[in-house]
């Protein structure tokens, strides 16, 4: 019955990655899952969370500057980055163009992140008369 057993647990971390929309990491997902489901291992969500994401079911999101995070949402989409406190949002997809110059590549995909400041920190900053921290986004 470990099949059985298997599909069940995928199906309740795959259902609580959906759920969330804060495109956590693993770690993230653990303690959702673990909150919910006290008796599925931190390695059963690291290894479901991969396992999914190789067969396409998630995203797996290699963002700059933070671990990677999933996403249940995989229809195509943008991201946007805050880079104070690493949240991170779905946006519309982006049109791009080809760019002229492929560098020799041959172009299968376009992953666009933004990056900028979400609105928790924007009214952070503007509560407290901060000035956000300038700074490049990394
Ligand atoms: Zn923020
Ligand atoms: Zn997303």
């Amino acid at each position: 019955m470990a099949d059985r057993r298997n599909t069940l647990q995928k199906e309740i971390i795959h259902r609580t990655l959906c759920d969330m929309s804060c495109h956590p990491t693993a770690a993230m997902v653990y303690d959702a899952v673990h909150r919910q489901h006290p008796t599925i291992s931190r390695s059963t969500v690291y290894r479901v969370l991969g396992q999914m994401a190789e067969e396409g079911q998630i995203l797996r999101l290699g963002l700059a500057g933070s671990d990677d995070r999933y996403d249940g949402n995989i229809h195509r989409h943008g991201h946007v980055r805050c880079r104070l406190c690493g949240a991170v949002a779905d946006i519309p997809p982006v049109a791009m163009g080809e760019p002229e110059d492929t560098a020799g590549f041959l172009l299968e995909d376009c992953a666009v992140e933004y990056c900028g400041l979400c609105p928790d920190c924007q009214k952070q900053c503007r509560e407290t008369m901060l000035t956000p921290p300038e700074g490049v986004c990394k």
